[in-house]
């Protein structure tokens, strides 16, 4: 089949390596990469910046009216301005989940993110994407590892960009309340769809992540 589309939805926890997999099968696939997390960051990096609660709803919701988020190139933009690094400081980490609870937050993202799987090839990253998002794709990902991994990888990815005087501890507990928040909400709760391929990239490299998620698509 030449022109058979191909969708592939990759879901999983905090730091379990979703998005370093997901962009290296966008390579490797010549697929488009969508970092649904990136536009639930954007949007809660602009009620940071507006000085509003996380909590207030109503207000959130306002402001989400006059808010454009998209990817060009490969970089996330909110209203025009490329903001790639300033979604990924501790303040966005701390408050995106309790902004991504509201239900007209993902609808509106939900509504984006298939408008985005209309027209190309992608492999798209998140929470809910086999699950809600993209139920029909055609292959689903479910990416996990030991709480204890997740934490070292986020740990040292923050030390690398910003915050150095942050403790591990400190980001085991930010991880574990965001996927507690993230997978016991009432709409689109983090969890592996009933047909996703469960990969544990505890005590794996990217590459034998990558190699054991391509022998999948290629035997399928
Ligand atoms: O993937 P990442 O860790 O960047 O996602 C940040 C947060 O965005 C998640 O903790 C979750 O609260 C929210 N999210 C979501 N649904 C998605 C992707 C992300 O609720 N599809």
């Amino acid at each position: 089949m030449v022109n058979r589309r191909l969708i592939i939805a990759v879901d999983g926890p905090a730091g379990a390596g979703k998005s370093t997999i997901a962009k290296r099968i966008a390579e490797i696939l010549e697929l488009e990469y969508i970092d649904t997390g990136a536009m639930y960051r954007a949007l809660t990096l602009k009620v940071i910046r507006a000085g509003i609660d996380p909590e207030d709803t109503e207000n959130i919701l306002k402001l989400m009216e006059t808010t454009s988020i998209y990817f060009k190139d490969n970089h996330i933009y909110l209203d025009g301005t490329t903001v790639d690094n300033e979604i990924r400081k501790k303040i966005v980490n701390n408050n995106v989940s309790v902004i991504s609870k509201i239900k007209e937050v993902r609808e509106n993202m939900v509504h984006l993110q298939r408008s985005l799987a209309e027209s190309s090839n992608l492999i798209m990253d998140g929470r809910d994407i086999g699950t809600v998002v993209l139920p029909n794709a055609n292959y689903k990902f479910f990416i996990t590892a030991s709480i204890e991994e997740r934490g070292r990888r986020r740990y040292k990815e923050l030390l690398e960009k910003e915050e150095k005087n942050i403790s591990y501890e400190q980001i085991l507990t930010e991880i574990k309340n965001r996927d507690r928040i993230d997978s016991t909400r009432k709409i689109a709760p983090l969890k592996k769809s009933l047909d996703a391929y469960e990969i544990d990239t505890t005590e794996k490299t990217v590459e034998e992540c990558v190699e054991e998620i391509l022998r999948i698509i290629e035997g399928g």
